[in-house]
Formats: structure tokens, sequence, C-alpha cells
């Protein structure tokens, strides 16, 4: 068994709350049938291209959409908090929620809420019936598994349903055990075979990451591998081939879902105050290289879809 260290300040076992910063109905794209998704917050990585930066601290985090700022500095005259105005790009960096409150803009958003298993529960009440018959419920993040005490105790409070968890890996192999029996479903990430390439640009080194893909493949669990493909980081046709190489230890996966690098996570990071990285592209990839990515994968024998 391999213990993954951490980034972000991550602690495990948050038992009776923890920090959701969304909650999707209607979602066709995370599992099978039509699904719920609770995206948790925290994430034991620090993936470079993350399009949820925003998922990364396990609290609730303020986020400056500077775009929407009409400049009306009605949150600079909130007393007692401590926060300042500097300007119209940098304001706000020690704001606080009684200055979002009074922006009528949309320019400032606190990200995450705490949930209790019992809220949780009431937040999603009135999906149940119809999930429970064409699909389940998704848990995402973030990284789901740092809260599997949580998710069990939650589970709990639900009837029968099919659970989907999409996972970093980077988890230790006793907080998979915790929930292992109580999951249909792995939508498991490989970010990047490599390992001295996955710290640089994910923060740590998959060895926990891979430990726990053949964990999952030997206790015989439906694994879905997800690819990010990131143009200048993992596009390669090396990456292709280690992904390759790395599967075929596991010949009953042979589901793939490409996930396409988006850049909305650059106005999120922004929204953070965060600076962003040179290497990210600014557009998203065009459509014949996500079909070449498709065929790439094809060719190698894989039933691939590019989401
Ligand atoms: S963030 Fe909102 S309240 Fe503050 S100056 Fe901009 S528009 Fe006004
Ligand atoms: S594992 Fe996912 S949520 Fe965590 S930093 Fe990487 S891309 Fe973001």
């Amino acid at each position: 068994m391999i213990e993954p260290p951490t980034k972000n300040n991550i602690s495990l076992n948050e038992i009776n709350r923890v920090c959701v910063f969304d909650v999707q109905s209607f979602s066709i794209h995370d599992g099978p049938g039509i699904r719920t998704v609770i995206f948790f917050k925290g994430c034991p990585l620090d993936c470079v291209w993350c399009h949820n930066p925003e998922s990364k601290n396990k609290n609730p985090r303020v986020m400056f959409f500077k775009n929407n700022c009409a400049g009306c500095m009605a949150c600079a005259k909130i007393s007692g908090c401590g926060a300042r105005i500097i300007n119209s790009d940098a304001i706000h960096e020690m704001i606080c929620s009684k200055r979002v409150e009074v922006c009528c803009y949309g320019a400032l958003k606190i990200c995450g809420k705490f949930y209790t298993p019992d809220a949780l529960l009431d937040r999603i009440k009135s999906d149940i019936a119809f999930i429970k018959e064409y699909g389940g419920i998704t848990f995402s993040g973030g990284e789901p598994l740092i809260y599997s005490d949580f998710i069990c105790k939650f589970l709990d409070l639900l009837p029968d349903i099919h659970i989907t968890v999409e996972t970093s890996g980077s988890v230790s192999e006793k907080e998979i055990d915790k929930i292992i029996n109580r999951v249909n479903l792995f939508l498991f990430d490989i970010k990047i075979v490599n390992s001295a390439e996955h710290k640089k640009y994910c923060g740590l080194i998959n060895d926990s990451i891979l430990s726990n893909l053949s964990y999952l493949y030997q206790k015989e669990k439906e694994i879905i591998i997800r690819l990010p493909v990131i143009p200048g980081i993992n596009d390669t046709t090396q990456h292709f081939d280690d992904v390759t190489n790395l599967l075929k230890n596991y010949p009953k996966i042979n589901k793939i879902e490409i996930m396409p690098y988006n850049n909305y996570g650059i106005s999120k990071m922004e929204a953070l105050g965060q600076k962003i990285p040179l290497i990210l592209p600014l557009k998203n990839p065009a459509s014949e290289i996500k079909d070449n990515w498709r065929e790439e994968f094809s060719k190698r024998g894989f039933d691939i879809k590019v989401l």
C-alpha cells in the first residue's frame, strides 16, 4: 500500500460536514444515464491546467469576476472586515463574505458551502426518484475520496442507487477500502504516466495513483479511464504510448474517455487572484485536433469517447 502525500492542506476523515462547490442535476457525461453530480471542494493534487481551480482548497473562497465589476465601490464601504479597495483589477484581495452580499453586479461570489449529510440529502432529494430509475449519483471534485467517511454516512441516508466516483486516484488505499463496496463505477483519471512529469505538472508523483488503479482492478471494480489531454503538456505520442502500455496490464479496461483541455479554468484562476501558468493555451483545441486524439486511441484498440 502506498500512502500518497497531499497538497493544498487537505485533511482526511471529515465526517460530519464537507464543503461542496456545485451540484449539477441532469448530467449525462459523468457515468451511465442521467445523474446528479456532487462536486466536493478539496484536492490533494495541484494540476496546472485545473479547470476547476476553485476546487483545490477545501474551504469556501471568495471569487472576484472583474468583468462584472461596475466599480460602484459599495463593497469598499463595509467596515470591520479588513478588506480594502486598491483598483478595479486588484481589489478584494482581502475580501470577506460581508462584502460579497452587497455586490449587486455578480462580481463577487462565494464558492463553496458546507453541508452535513442530512443537508446534502435535502439539497438533492427532489432528484432522487428520477435518478434512481434513470441514472444515479456521481461524486466528483476536487477529490471525493478524501471524504469517504462522509460519503458513506451520506449513502446510509439514500435508497439503493447507482454510484459513480470520479477520482484522481491520489488517496490512500485505506480511504478506498472504506467505500469500495458502495461504488458501482470508478471514473479514474490518468493525467501523466511518467512520475517525474506528473510531479512537474500535477504537484505530486503518481505512485499511489498507479497503485490504486491496480488495486481497483484486482478488486474487479468497473473502471473507465479518463484522460485529460492538454496541448503542450500531454498531447504527445509518448504519453499516448505510455497510457497504452499501462493499460496492457489491465485487459478488462477498454473504455477511455478523453477530456480535452478547457480554457474556462483561466477565468476562474483570475477570479481567485491566481497567476495564469504561461504554459496554458488560451484557446480550446479545435475539433480536428480532438478527432486526431480519438483516432490515436482508436487505432490502439480502445473504445474511445471524447467528452
Ligand atoms: S465588486 Fe461589486 S460592490 Fe464591489 S465595486 Fe465591483 S460592482 Fe461594486
Ligand atoms: S485532480 Fe482535478 S480537481 Fe484536483 S487539481 Fe487536478 S484537475 Fe484540479
